[in-house]
């Protein structure tokens, strides 16, 4: 259903919504894995109080790094297995205000970690569209649970890729916001420069819903920035075709170099028939693509290791008390992941004193001469675009080398590295075209995706 029709049934009958979502979860999560805690008692109760506001009845679905007071928030770690929330993170409080109903907390790769869903401490979720691959991450089971009709809406983080990449794999719609448009305050952090809590949703319009409800300035997170004044489900619904008539679209050609011919071949659908409507399509060069995967995962191991420091046995989380606090810390923190403990280690090793002008700083410089180069593309050019995978969903386990695994990161993590917006349109099974905008453009991109949209992803709206 679009999100339209989704809003019509959940309000006028709202139990008997709530009840066609519980009898699908009851079906067939046990093979999807898309949540680590279900609220369905917590979520009939509230169904049963009226609701107003924007997201009234609506069931939402929450990547487990997201706070909501008084529920266990893991970040798919044994480390936080018993973790209580004590508050509502900004975006939570802004959708309980907007009278949406949290349907549950949604499985990921540990502490967002991963690019496929297989890192999570409680068992890797499954690709409804094909339960023996991967549903694409870290925000898998945020994917999942709207490809499965398990929630209406759902709420991902994105540091390098994690809304949009499962977005692309199970054929749903996910856009990772300007850096700062929407408050962090309540996400557990990865990298704090690059992350950002999104939006995913079964179509551009429900993208637009979330994002009125969570944008804005917070008080509580000073990279904040003011939103837009016009609301974004305004935009997309006074939005025509020719609207876009004229505007410059750009594809680099290296992007093409690391996408599988299939993927490739959808794309250019897409870009013909964009041509068609009159947007001006222009290939250009983008060689700085090469350093983009390495600068990404030097500086995202340099934040991890200092975020993840909080996590030492003593304050919260995991403790396994022995004899002194020195090995009551290193003993609790043994029960990290494998992925999660390659990144402390080689963060903290390149942060040292005697490493920092070798490694981290290089990568700075780097991340910045990319974001120079993106931002003089967006003085010229209105998009950017490219598949937003390289490669269609691969098998559960298949990918155990961590050199490959990151190197599918390699078409969405300029983005988090610039703080511009991004959003995947699916195209076909399992294949997203991703569309990026200038800074603060964040309309501007919904409005391509829907553009995108109409003619492109039918095909999913079935069911
Ligand atoms: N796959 C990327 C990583 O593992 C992206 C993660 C994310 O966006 N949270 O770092």
């Amino acid at each position: 259903m679009f999100t339209k029709e989704i809003i019509e049934d959940a309000r006028s009958d709202p139990i008997n919504h709530f009840e066609k979502i519980r009898k699908n979860i009851e079906r067939n999560e046990n093979e999807v894995n898309s949540f680590i805690t279900l609220l369905l008692d917590e979520a009939e109760k509230e169904i049963k109080q009226t609701k107003e506001g924007k997201l009234a009845y609506l069931l939402i679905a929450i990547k487990d790094n997201i706070l909501v007071e008084g529920i266990k928030t893991t970040a798919g770690s044994k480390m936080l297995k018993n973790y209580i929330a004590p508050f509502d993170a900004t975006v939570i409080k802004n959708i309980k205000k907007e009278g949406g109903i949290i349907i549950g907390k949604t499985n990921m790769d540990e502490f967002a970690c991963g690019s496929d869903g297989t890192t999570s401490a409680f068992g890797p979720t499954r690709n409804p569209l094909d339960l023996e691959k991967v549903p694409g991450g870290s925000s898998s089971g945020s994917a999942a649970v709207l490809a499965a009709e398990f929630a209406d809406l759902a709420l991902g983080s994105d540091t390098g890729g994690s809304i949009r990449n499962p977005s692309a794999f199970c054929s749903i719609f996910g856009f990772k916001p300007t850096y700062g448009i929407v408050s962090r305050y309540g996400l557990i952090d990865m990298a704090m420069s690059l992350d950002q809590i999104g939006p995913m949703a079964k179509d551009t319009y429900g993208l637009a819903l979330l994002m009125d409800v969570i944008s804005g300035k917070d008080i509580y997170d000073p990279t904040t920035i003011r939103k837009p004044t016009k609301s974004f489900t305004e935009i997309i619904e006074n939005f025509k075709d020719n609207n876009l008539k004229g505007k410059k679209v750009v594809y680099a050609r290296e992007f093409l170099d690391y996408t599988e011919d299939k993927i490739k071949r959808k794309f250019f659908n897409v870009i013909d028939y964009l041509n068609s409507l009159g947007l001006e399509i222009i290939e250009t060069s983008l060689p700085e693509i090469e350093y983009a995967v390495p600068t990404y995962y030097l500086v995202v191991p340099s934040e991890f290791a200092s975020a993840m420091q909080r996590y030492d046995g003593l304050k919260y989380g995991y403790r396994k008390e022995v004899r002194d606090i020195w090995n009551t810390i290193m003993e609790s923190r043994k029960v990290l992941g494998r992925e999660v403990k390659r990144r402390i280690f080689l963060g903290t090793f390149i942060t040292s004193r005697e490493e920092f002008g070798k490694w981290y700083k290089k990568a700075v410089l780097v991340r910045l001469k990319i974001r120079k180069r993106l931002l003089e593309l967006f003085k010229k050019y209105d998009y950017l675009v490219s598949p937003t995978m390289p490669v269609l969903p691969w098998r559960i386990g298949e990918i155990q080398d961590p050199l490959t695994m990151y190197q599918m990161d390699v078409l969405t993590v300029l983005a988090n590295l610039v703080g511009i917006p991004s959003g995947s349109v699916p195209i076909a099974k399992s294949v997203g075209f991703q569309v990026m905008g200038n800074l603060k453009e964040d309309h501007k991109v919904l409005e391509l995706m829907y553009t995108v949209e109409q003619k492109f992803s039918k095909f999913i709206k079935t069911n």
